[in-house]
């Protein structure tokens, strides 16, 4: 039977431990969220009634540093799926460097459902039930699938109310007006599309530094798939797939990013854009291209399609989107994949300069930011990469070798084992 996600990942750090050489003790730190919340959270519908909907906060570790994390409202949440994501956020600031810890929220809900002044209710009952635990030096939450600068604005004021000064410092991805920072919204899309390119020429896909002449399938057509469909374009890449979860379109010649963002604009969904050919949901995960950047959720690329995944390079711009099983299929037929933890790290980045920033009360021009998050992610890379050759593991796994062991030293110089 296939294992659950947060027993996959358990997993993935046990077996980055154990070829560190590092003892036990440091997986029993890391084996569990420091702490876990569960909450209920009543509001008011518009229909006068009152309706309780579920919402979790997992913090992992601090061991670097604040919790760091997103939430994200969707039907699918589950505190196992939550738990994952807090690992897999503790691990991503290990990797690029930040001095930040790992968390992550949610709320069973879907957004769609709701009107605006109901969303508006739930987001600010969210982060009341939270608040003793959030800070900008205990834990900044951030966007994440289904939230945005709104929701981040809403929970920044409803802090800033009930402590009776403003603490923009406490959630990142804040409208620009509220504290927030340049090139925040577009980060994870570029990073993915930096790394992207990093990673094209570094296995030989071009000898470019950009993405020219390559085809690329994006999964996913929300905040990350579309900034990284717009940034693929800019790097020159063909993008010859993208849906979303009502479905996709196809078109070998490249699709046309501006209609398809126009339609989109107009629809709510590009499932019927009169572009090229209709695809399912699923569809770009299997079709012919270069670089496949998989965008939507998590659990995507599963042992049942990595056979037939035909990209030569996979570029994971959503958290978790390829199982254990699956990354271990396309190792074995040598394709490529740059993890989550590397590759969607451009949106743990900019938050943590928007912090910086608000810390400051001092804000960059968008060239500092995105020059400084290059950099940044260029660094990683090659760390990842040199663990990559000298350990001749996958690249997710060595990934996951060099964050855990910035984590054990900060365990070890803290005393922890
Ligand atoms: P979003 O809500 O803006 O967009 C999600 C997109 O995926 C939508 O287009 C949706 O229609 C599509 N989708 C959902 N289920 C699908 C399916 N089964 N098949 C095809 N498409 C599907 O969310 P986002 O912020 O773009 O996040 C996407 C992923 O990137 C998530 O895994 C998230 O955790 C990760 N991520 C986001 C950020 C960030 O800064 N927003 C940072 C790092 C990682």
């Amino acid at each position: 039977m296939a294992l659950g996600i947060y027993e996959e990942t358990q997993r993935a750090l046990q077996r980055a431990i154990e070829a560190l050489q590092l003892p036990e003790d440091v997986y029993e730190h890391l084996k569990e969220p420091q702490r876990v919340l569960t909450i209920n959270i009543p509001i008011r519908m518009d229909d006068g009634r009152i309706r309780a909907f579920t919402g979790f906060r997992a913090q992992h570790s601090n061991v670097l540093g604040p919790y760091k994390g997103g939430v994200r409202f969707h039907t699918s949440v589950t505190l196992e799926e939550v738990k994952a994501l807090s690992v897999w956020m503790t691990l991503k600031c290990s990797v690029v460097g930040l001095p930040f810890g790992g968390a992550k929220g949610g709320i069973v809900v879907d957004p769609e459902q709701l009107s605006a002044h109901e969303l508006e209710r739930l987001s600010r009952a969210y982060i009341r039930n939270i608040r003793e635990f959030v800070g900008f030096d205990k834990d900044i939450p951030a966007p994440d699938v289904n939230t945005n600068e709104q929701v981040m604005a809403w929970m920044s004021d409803e802090l800033s109310q009930l402590e009776e000064r403003n603490v923009f410092n406490t959630l990142t991805g804040k409208p620009l007006l509220l504290g927030g920072s340049q090139g925040r919204k577009e980060a994870t899309g570029l990073g993915v599309v930096h790394v992207a390119e990093l990673a094209a020429r570094a296995f030989g896909l071009t000898n470019e530094p950009s993405l020219k002449g390559l085809r690329v399938a994006i999964q996913g057509f929300g905040n990350v798939g579309s900034e990284a469909a717009r940034f693929c374009a800019q790097s020159g890449a063909k993008v010859v797939a993208i849906s979303d979860e009502k479905g996709g379109r196809y078109d070998p010649d490249g699709l046309d990013l501006p209609s398809l963002f126009a339609y989109r604009a107009d629809q709510g969904s590009i499932a019927a854009a009169p572009l090229g050919q209709a695809i399912g949901p699923a569809g770009p995960l299997t079709l012919p291209c270069d670089v496949l950047i998989p965008a939507a959720l998590e659990d995507q690329i599963t042992a049942d399609n990595a056979a037939s995944v035909q990209a030569r390079l996979v570029v994971e711009a959503a958290n978790g989107p390829t199982t254990n099983e699956a990354a271990e299929i396309l190792f074995q037929r040598s394709i490529p994949i740059v993890p989550d933890i590397l590759a969607n790290a451009g949106g743990v980045i900019v938050s943590y300069f928007e912090w910086v920033q608000d810390l400051e009360s001092y804000f960059w021009a968008r060239e500092d930011v995105i020059d400084r998050l290059k950099r940044i992610l260029t660094d990683a890379f090659g760390r990842v990469y040199a663990m990559y050759e000298r350990k001749a593991v996958d690249l997710r796994h060595a990934a996951y070798m060099v964050a855990v062991e910035r984590l054990a030293e900060a365990m070890q110089l803290r005393g922890w084992y």
